[in-house]
């Protein structure tokens, strides 16, 4: 376990010295509990219940009639600073990510300069102290996303990159793979893949099938994401690597996920909210909100993700925010980038369409939701166990909303998920012990 500076704890209005979280339904699948109770904290860590002359003068959180989760954790965020400020920032990024109930944030290094050395790994983690939440960056594979040459995974995890990753290419030479999973076996990073065969997927806009056809646009095939994954996995197997699927998108990159499961290679994956619950169908309206990469795939894809999430073979839930300028957005189909923002509707989303339909349970949710995803980093959190740090959210399950982009705290508004009504909305994070969201009024999250 990698332990967190001083530099990394966030929060803004606080919670000093001894605090408890009165009356609330406590779900914390790493710990086992799920059950009425209080939850202490002192200084930033969730400690037992102190002497009732302490607990006396400690200050009170009214929790009855909320569930208190363990604070999330993201795989897979585009923060876009430094160089793309315009759409997101650190801050903004970790402002939005406490509106989510997320407390810990994987960053991706497509920035510009891109994350690929220990000073620009530094310089992340400097920008995003005391931001309100803890930002852990992701260093990339190769120098400059280029494909060609291998960065300093040493140096990287020295200065505290939590995994390396090309973020939205993937690594088209295997010799360079190769040798980036037996790195990863070295110093422990697991190598995120992003995996699609731009020779395949080139000019498309949306899935490849009968909608694309119908709406006349150029269509990705699955086959573009899966001849990469079922290599990937092989190099993972054979380096004995540690290898992290991110935003599985297709049937067949789920049935390859859990075959390579059963075989022991050191394989992680994760699915984004959007791709667990919207089809190519929903494309019909030529809106540019959903056009993302990988696209939004086939009903029977969706089933796919779903089942290999019930079933464990997709270990964690990850936002894949990725922030666009409503420039980059309001334009043809054709022209718009693909992205969608998600840190702050990825709760909410999973609760009322799996958890609330009986796809998943509650404690299923938030474990990929928080343990699981802070196992794969190697980070601390995902738990509400004493000792550990106070990071957790408190979830009122019968808040419904409607999701407003003027009510985000991301700088950008690009939401597939822009007027639909959600159950279940974040009352309030901590994260490290200090409050790092409140909502304010029954209408926003
Ligand atoms: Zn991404």
């Amino acid at each position: 376990m990698r332990p967190d500076g001083p530099d990394t704890i966030g929060g803004a209005t606080g919670v000093a010295g001894l605090a408890v979280v009165r009356n609330g339904h406590i779900v914390d699948p790493a710990s086992g509990r799920d059950e009425q109770g209080d939850l202490w904290m002192r200084d930033g860590r969730i400690v037992d219940r102190p002497t009732d002359d302490e607990a006396k003068g400690a200050a009170v959180i009214d929790a009855a009639g909320l569930f208190v989760l363990p604070g999330l954790v993201d795989l897979h965020a585009h923060l876009c600073e430094p160089g793309f400020e315009y759409r997101e920032t650190l801050e903004s990024g970790a402002l939005a990510a406490a509106a989510g109930g997320v407390t810990a944030v994987a960053c991706m290094p497509d920035t510009d300069p891109v994350i690929d050395d220990a000073p620009t790994v530094e310089f992340v983690r400097e920008r995003a102290t005391g931001a309100a939440a803890k930002i852990h960056p992701i260093a990339a594979v190769t120098a400059g996303r280029r494909g060609e040459r291998l960065t300093e995974a040493g140096e990287l995890a020295e200065a505290g990159a939590v995994a390396l990753s090309d973020a939205g290419r993937s690594i088209r030479n295997p010799a360079i793979l190769r040798r980036a999973l037996e790195y990863s076996r070295m110093f422990d990073l697991p190598i995120f893949v992003h995996c699609e065969d731009p020779s395949l997927s080139a000019g498309g806009h949306m899935h490849e099938g009968s909608h694309a056809t119908r709406l006349g646009l150029k269509g990705i095939p699955s086959i573009a994401e899966e001849t990469v994954a079922a290599r990937d996995l092989m190099l993972a197997e054979w380096t004995g690597g540690r290898i992290h699927v991110t935003h599985a998108s297709t049937a067949v990159t789920v049935d390859l996920i859990r075959s390579a499961k059963q075989r022991g290679v050191r394989v992680t994956a994760d699915a984004s909210p959007h791709h667990l619950v919207l089809t190519d169908e929903s494309l019909s309206t030529y809106d540019t909100h959903l056009k993302t990469n990988p696209p939004l795939r086939s009903k029977a894809d969706v089933e796919a993700l779903c089942a290999g999430l019930a079933d464990g073979t997709i270990d964690a839930v990850a936002s894949d925010h990725t922030p666009r300028s409503v420039d980059e957005k309001n334009t043809e189909f054709q022209e718009a980038l693909p992205g969608a923002t998600g840190l702050e509707t990825m709760l909410a989303v999973v609760y009322t369409e799996l958890v609330r339909p009986g796809l998943l349970s509650l404690g299923d949710a938030v474990k990929v939701l928080s343990a699981s995803p802070a196992g794969i980093l190697g980070i601390e959190g995902g738990s509400l166990a004493a000792g550990g740090p106070a990071d957790l959210l408190l979830f009122d399950p019968d808040g419904t909303w409607t999701v407003d982009p003027a009510s985000f705290r991301s700088r950008s508004v690009n939401s597939p998920f822009t007027g639909r009504t959600l159950e279940g909305c974040v009352t309030m994070t901590i994260a490290g012990g200090r409050v790092s969201y409140r909502r304010d009024t029954p209408e926003s999250p």
